[in-house]
């Protein structure tokens, strides 16, 4: 078993079960991609068990804190039962479930989503890649699934020095999936959408977003970076009179068309802009074109803490645009999926906005990712996606 070392007075993250070291607390040591690790303070005690990433700055992912846990296919087996329990009592009705959320089950970049009888799963790390046949065994037997999808494709991947990776795993056939959330129909393909092939850590949100349209009644509602149309689907299943769904994406705003069909939606209640949002806003702007309710959800645009300065600035324009073409008494729903952006900085960020667009506003509530998107007590960075509802002021 190899051994690393930490620097003097770097054993505490570890201690407090935090799952990261990063490159600059190792004082010695080193392994293969993914191998089992011993890591000892710099005084020669034990801390953790973990996976080694040789090119990585998170270079070693911890596994366990217990120095008698084996690591090996029941260690990982049993992980995965832990997490797939927990799923059990949250009560989520949608045929598409967040089973694996990486660090937060104990189980570093392992991503593990289930639609209907279909797992998809990212391995975006060197440990959970060692162990890939194993992780996939394990979730056949515990799921009863016998479709195993890879979708490693993602740019985690490259900072553990790890290729791209997509295809079956376990089984085949078709990808393309009919998601059953909030008793909405939504089309997706596994194979061909983003991350897994749906957000489904916008459940809640999308839920929140259709209860506020049905008792508000907006007649115009705006869905920015609306992928395959989630929050338009809320929208007019609440009753909105017309939803403007704008992504750069033109694939998945043809899903998007294909969902509002699907559940029944006038097509002239909905109309896809294949286009930059920030443009999109300013151009309505320009145009006098108000909102009665604005949806917000960019992409990540502070991955870690480093990016926040540029993407506070990113985030604060887009809400301004957005508090400026909103009515009077309109309603915006405004995300953050970035690690690197708290939540205190993220309603930092909003209210500045609404400072320079010269409006105010009632936060009517916060918003988070779903529940089967876990947080867990020493894993902060578990707290990814925030979100606010705000009411502009009338006057
Ligand atoms: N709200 C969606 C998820 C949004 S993910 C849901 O509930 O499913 C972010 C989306 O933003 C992606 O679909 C991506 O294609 C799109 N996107 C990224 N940059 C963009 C830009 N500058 N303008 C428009 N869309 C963009």
């Amino acid at each position: 078993m190899k051994t690393i070392r930490l620097k003097p007075g770097k054993e505490r993250s570890l201690q407090r079960q935090h799952p990261w070291v990063f490159d600059g607390a190792i004082a010695r040591g080193g392994a293969d991609a993914g191998e089992t690790v011993r890591v000892e303070s710099h005084e020669g005690a034990f801390l953790a068990w973990g996976a080694f990433s040789p090119t990585s700055r998170i270079r070693v992912r911890a596994w366990s804190f217990d120095e008698a846990q084996r690591i090996d296919a029941a260690f990982l087996r049993g992980r995965l039962a832990r997490a797939i329990a927990l799923r059990s009592c949250l009560g989520i009705d949608s045929n598409g479930l967040r089973l694996v959320h990486g660090e937060s089950d104990g189980l570093p970049g392992l991503i593990v989503d289930r639609y209907g009888d279909t797992l998809v799963a990212q391995f975006t790390a060197c440990g959970v890649e060692r162990w890939k046949d194993a992780i996939a065994d394990g979730l056949l037997a515990l799921t009863g699934c016998e479709r195993l999808y890879e979708r490693s494709d993602t740019s985690s991947r490259k900072l553990d020095g790890l290729p791209e990776a997509t295809g079956w795993l376990r089984g085949g056939g078709a990808t393309a999936f009919e998601l059953v959330e909030h008793g909405w129909r939504l089309g997706l393909d596994i194979a061909l959408g983003h991350k897994t092939g749906y957000y489904l850590d916008q459940r809640d949100s999308r839920q929140v977003c259709f209860e506020y349209t049905r008792r508000l009644g907006f007649a115009q509602v705006l869905n920015c970076f609306s992928y395959t149309g989630g929050f338009t689907v809320a929208a007019l299943a609440g009753g909105a009179g017309h939803v403007t769904s704008i992504d750069s994406s033109g694939p998945a705003l043809e899903q998007a068309a294909a969902n509002v069909a699907l559940n029944g939606f006038e097509a002239s209640r909905a109309t896809f802009l294949d286009a930059d949002v920030n443009a999109s806003l300013r151009q309505f702007l320009s145009e006098g074109r108000p909102f009665d309710a604005i949806v917000l959800d960019p992409p990540k645009l502070a991955p870690t803490a480093a990016h926040a300065e540029r993407a506070a600035r990113a985030y604060k324009d887009l809400n301004r645009l957005a508090f400026k073409l909103l009515q009077p008494g309109g309603v915006l729903f405004t995300f953050s999926c970035s690690g690197g952006i708290g939540v205190e900085l993220f309603h930092k960020i909003v209210a500045s906005a609404g400072l320079d667009a010269g409006v105010d506003g009632a936060i009517l509530q916060r918003l988070g990712g779903a529940s089967d998107h876990p947080m867990t007590l020493t894993f902060p960075e578990g707290e990814y996606l925030k979100g606010l509802v705000v009411m502009k002021a009338a006057g």
